[in-house]
Order: structure tokens, then sequence, then C-alpha cells
């Protein structure tokens, strides 16, 4: 048979998560590729999911969402970042915050038209813009001081007559980034002065560390009503398998994301959206827990990897830690990440499949921290012995 799919998906067809985890599978390793907590949300939200399924909440939602966690997101942006969106009008609900930049990005640009992201970026959005018909313009981050961060001449030299979106991701998976007001004074600039829309994705927006502030994009000046923001509970509530998320943008943006979501989903899972609304009103305490004991996770992780000889860039935020490979020894992040479940028992990801400049991200592979304390420092144990 001829190949069925379509062209433009032909390159998206094995992601490299699938083909790491069958990997730890066989070899019986560790995975930190994976980024996924092996520890549950909050008792009171999942029961609220369960409460809704027994009393009857079962049949198709309104399309833009439970009106209760359209308020309860409306709440939240206003009291954490004083960002006002009307709940019937500016806030809509997607499946997961996946299928929020999806629809954003299919509703906003098309063939002919580029779409800015900055990479290493997060891989559904390489896919995103291919099935959008539209093309990806990368600006690299790259480590300086420390920290990963672009360059804003850049980001500038990145824009051509064509560019429709700038697609930004703070706290930025897996560089670990918490963009500066200045880094995002940067690209609201870019923004204003080519009359660019920017689609944020902010699922990490309360897993920073060290007290680095996430600042939303929106609250800038003049970016309020050219930016289209995404959020979810995945992160946020330690349950990635909710797929339950968010959009708030001025009213066009959201009837233009509406759109497309409807035809893709139309729906959002009920059962899953009042839990949602119940964790945003409710448990921000717990989120706090989280985020501290991610914290303390995270230095042990990037102890760990630090002795056994990788230089480990100690991310601001998310779930995650870049590994230079170099002082061990090794240049080629994806022939160490296929070696390293025979070598060594744990499975990483290679940074470099989330680059098109391949030669900017070839010496790094990163590690997920989101795992119990035990399995990190097994992991770290075992690494131990690479060099
Ligand atoms: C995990 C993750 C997502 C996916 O969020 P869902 O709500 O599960 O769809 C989106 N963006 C980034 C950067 C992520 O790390």
């Amino acid at each position: 048979m001829s190949e069925p799919l379509v062209p433009r998906m032909r390159s998206f067809g094995e992601t490299i998560f699938a083909e790491m985890s069958a990997r730890a599978a066989a070899t019986g390793s560790i995975n930190l590729g994976q980024g996924f907590p092996d520890t549950d949300g909050p008792p009171a939200m999942l029961a609220t999911a369960i409460e809704a399924i027994r009393s009857g909440g079962n049949q198709y939602p309104p399309g833009p969402g439970l009106p209760e966690l359209r308020e309860a997101v409306a709440a939240q942006r206003r009291e954490r970042y004083g960002l006002e969106y009307d709940p019937a009008e500016e806030v809509f609900v997607t499946v997961g915050a996946t299928e929020g930049v999806a629809a954003a990005v299919l509703a906003l640009a098309g063939p002919g038209d580029e779409v800015i992201v900055f990479e290493p970026y997060y891989d559904s959005y390489a896919a995103t813009i291919a099935l959008a018909g539209a093309e990806r313009r990368p600006v690299t981050l790259r480590p300086d001081g420390g920290r990963f961060t672009f360059d804003p001449a850049e980001l500038r030299a990145a824009v051509t007559p064509r560019t429709k979106l700038i697609l930004v991701n703070s706290p930025h998976n897996p560089a670990g980034t918490v963009f500066t007001r200045g880094e995002l004074r940067a690209i609201a600039d870019v923004c204003a002065e080519h009359d660019l829309t920017a689609v944020t994705d902010e699922v990490y927006e309360y897993l920073t560390f060290d007290g680095a502030e996430h600042i939303p994009l929106a609250t800038l000046e003049g970016m309020r009503e050219r930016t289209v923001t995404v959020s979810s509970v995945g992160k946020t509530f330690s349950v990635t398998g909710w797929k339950t998320g968010w959009v708030t943008a001025p009213a066009p943006y959201v009837r233009a994301v509406r759109t497309v979501k409807q035809f893709l989903t139309y729906a959002t899972g009920g059962p899953w959206q009042r839990a949602a609304a119940y964790g945003l009103r409710n448990e921000l305490a717990w989120v706090e827990e989280l985020r501290a004991s991610l914290q303390a996770k995270r230095d042990r992780l990037v102890g760990g990897l630090e002795a056994a000889g990788f230089t480990a860039y100690r991310p601001q935020g998310t779930y995650f830690v870049q590994a230079d490979i170099r002082p061990l020894g090794f240049t080629d992040g994806i022939e160490l990440a296929r070696a390293l479940p025979e070598k060594a028992g744990v499975v990483a990801i290679p940074t470099q499949v989330f680059y098109d400049n391949a030669e900017a991200g070839a010496h790094f592979v990163r590690f997920a921290f989101c795992k119990r304390d035990e399995v990190i420092d097994d992991a770290v144990e075992r690494l131990r012995g690479l060099a």
C-alpha cells in the first residue's frame, strides 16, 4: 500500500516518547523521560469528579465549557494577575492546553503564514503548525549565565511579512526558563511593531522555583488585546490524564478558537470541568505544597546529575532539567538516550528532537523530576556509573 498519511504530517510519525517509553518497559528502566507525576492530585478534587459522574453530569456540557469553570478561571486570572476576562465571552474550555493551543493556531494561522516558536519547543507545536498548513520559524534559546534565553535580535530577524503568530511558553518546557519582564517586553515590542498575535502556553504557571515570578504576557502594556492565553489543570493539580484546559482572550479571538474547537471535539469532559472549577477555587494551598516539593525534587535531581558528571541547568520552573552530556564525553544526545536504558537503566529524552537547528540541541538530554524521591534517588544512583 502507498503511504496513506498526508505529506505534511509524515515527519511526525513516531514520537520520541513512544520509542523511549517502549525502551523503558523492555529494559525495566526508570522512566525520567515523559513528564507525568507518579502521585495523585488533591483528594477532594478527585472526589468532585467522581461525584459529578454519580450525580448525572454525564451528557454534553455547553460547548464553551461549564459556566462554573469559566467563572473560576476568570476569578483566577483576576485574583492572581489582575487580568479581567468576561467568563461568558472571553473564557473558553478546551480538551487540555494541547487542544487550546491547536485550536488557536488552526484558527489564526493558515497556509502561507508563519508562526514563531522558541526552540527547543513543546512537541505538539510543530505538528499543530504543520496541521494548519503554516510554517514554523524557530528562535533558539541558548544557555546564558546558567539559564536559557533568546537574543532579541534573533527574534526580530525571525519576523517576515508572513508572520502571524508568536507562540510563547513560559515557564518553558524543556528549558526551564521563566521569562523575565524584560524578555516578555522584547516579545511584546515585536508583536506591537508587526501587529502579531501571541499565543501563550502557561501550563506551568504555578510551578516556579526560588521566587521566580510567572508573568503572563497579557499583563504587559498593550498585550491583553493581542494575546491568547492557554492553561490547564494537568500540571497544576497533578492530573495530566484529565485533559481539561482553557483559553482566555478578547472575545473575537475566543470566537475564532470556538469556531475551530466546536468541530474538533465540540465540548470537553463535564466531570473534569466540575472538578477543575473546584480545584481552582479550593486547592491552591495544595498546589503551593506541590510547588515546594517539586523545588526540592529539582535540587535532588540536579545534585545527582552533577555528581554523575552532567552539566545540569537548574530550571526556574516546570518538571524538567536540561543536562549537557559533553562533560561525560558524549556529544550526541540521541545516541546517548538510546543507549542509556542498557547502559544505566534510566530513560531520558534527547532534547535535539525539539529543535529545528539540531546542532544547538545535540548535546542535551531532558530528565523529569516529577517523581517520588526514592525514584529520583534510584535513577541518580544508576547514572553515577556512567562516567
Ligand atoms: C504538558 C504540557 C502541555 C499539555 O497540557 P494538557 O493540558 O495535558 O493538554 C502543554 N504544553 C506544555 C508546555 C506542556 O508541558
